[in-house]
C-alpha cells in the first residue's frame, strides 16, 4: 500500500500545510481519504486523473475535512458527464441527508449521475480491494476513526480526543495516522496533543506513527521530541506530498 499525504495541517494553517486529505493506492486502485479545501488542487499537481478514483472514505462533515467533496464531483462531471455513478462515498451517519442539503442547488449535473452512498452502520464496509472498520470517535456526534486494510493495516484517527475506545481499532497496523493538533499546554477537547498521541501509541503498542493535522501554534521543529519524550516507535511528522509505502 502506498500513502500520500495531501494534506498534513488544518483551516488555519500555513499554505505548506492544506487541510486533511490522503491519497491511499494498491495494484492501481484508489481510495481517498478526507477532502478538505485544496485537496482537489493536490491531486492535479501529483496529476492524479480524477476519473481513476472510484473510493472516497469522509471521517466527519467539519470543512477541514470535506469541503472540497461536492467541487471534486463537479470536477469529475465536466471530464466526464457520467463519472460520478462509478464514485463510492463512505461517510458518517446522516450522510444521505447531508448530501441531499449540499446537492440541492447542483441541478442536473449532479442529480442525473449521484455518486453511491454508504453511511456508517457500525459494519465494516468493503469499497472494491479495501476495507474499512470505522468506529465512532466522540469527536462529533457522528465522527469517526477507520481502520483500513488493503495488503497492509493503517490507523487514521482522523480528528478525537484521546479516546481508550479506539486502541483495538489501531492495535498492531502497520502505520497509525494519528492527529496531534496542539502542543501539551493549549489542549483543549476533542483534539490531541504529543503527550496524548504517545499514551496512545503505547496502548495500542504501535510501531510507526504519522502525526498529522498540525495545528500552526505545534509546528515547531522539536515536534517530533515532544511525541518521542513518551513513546519508543518510530514518530514521522507528516507533510503535504509526503509518500510512504507500507
Ligand atoms: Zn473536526
Ligand atoms: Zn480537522
Amino acid at each position: 500500500m502506498k500513502l500520500t499525504v495531501l494534506g498534513s495541517g488544518t483551516m488555519t494553517s500555513p499554505p505548506k500545510r492544506t487541510p486533511a486529505g490522503y491519497l491511499l493506492e494498491h495494484n492501481d486502485d484508489y481510495l481517498l481519504v478526507d477532502m478538505g479545501p485544496g485537496i482537489i488542487r493536490q491531486l492535479k499537481c501529483m496529476e492524479i486523473d480524477l476519473l481513476h478514483i472510484k473510493y472516497i472514505a469522509i471521517s466527519h462533515f467539519h470543512l477541514d475535512h470535506c469541503s472540497d467533496l461536492m467541487a471534486f464531483l463537479m470536477n469529475r462531471f465536466l471530464l466526464q458527464e457520467n463519472a460520478n455513478q462509478d464514485l463510492t462515498i463512505f461517510g458518517p451517519t446522516g450522510l444521505e441527508a447531508w448530501f441531499s442539503a449540499q446537492a440541492q442547488w447542483q441541478g442536473a449535473w449532479l442529480h442525473n449521475a449521484r455518486p453511491r452512498l454508504i453511511a456508517f452502520d457500525h459494519q465494516p464496509v468493503q469499497l472494491g480491494s479495501w476495507q474499512i472498520i470505522a468506529a465512532l470517535n466522540g469527536h462529533t456526534d457522528n465522527s469517526m476513526s477507520f481502520r483500513i486494510a488493503n495488503g497492509a493495516t493503517l490507523f487514521y484517527s482522523s480528528d478525537t480526543g484521546f479516546q481508550e475506545e479506539l486502541v483495538p481499532l489501531a492495535r498492531d497496523v502497520d502505520l497509525a495516522i494519528i492527529e496531534c493538533s496542539l502542543p501539551d499546554h493549549l489542549k483543549i477537547d476533542g483534539h490531541l496533543t504529543p503527550s496524548d498521541v504517545a499514551r496512545f501509541s503505547n496502548l495500542a503498542k504501535l510501531q510507526r506513527v504519522l502525526a498529522t493535522h498540525i495545528y500552526p501554534q505545534n509546528d515547531t521543529p522539536d515536534l517530533k521530541q515532544r511525541i518521542q519524550r513518551h513513546f519508543d516507535g518510530e514518530v514521522i511528522i507528516a507533510n503535504d506530498f509526503l509518500t510512504l509505502y507500507l
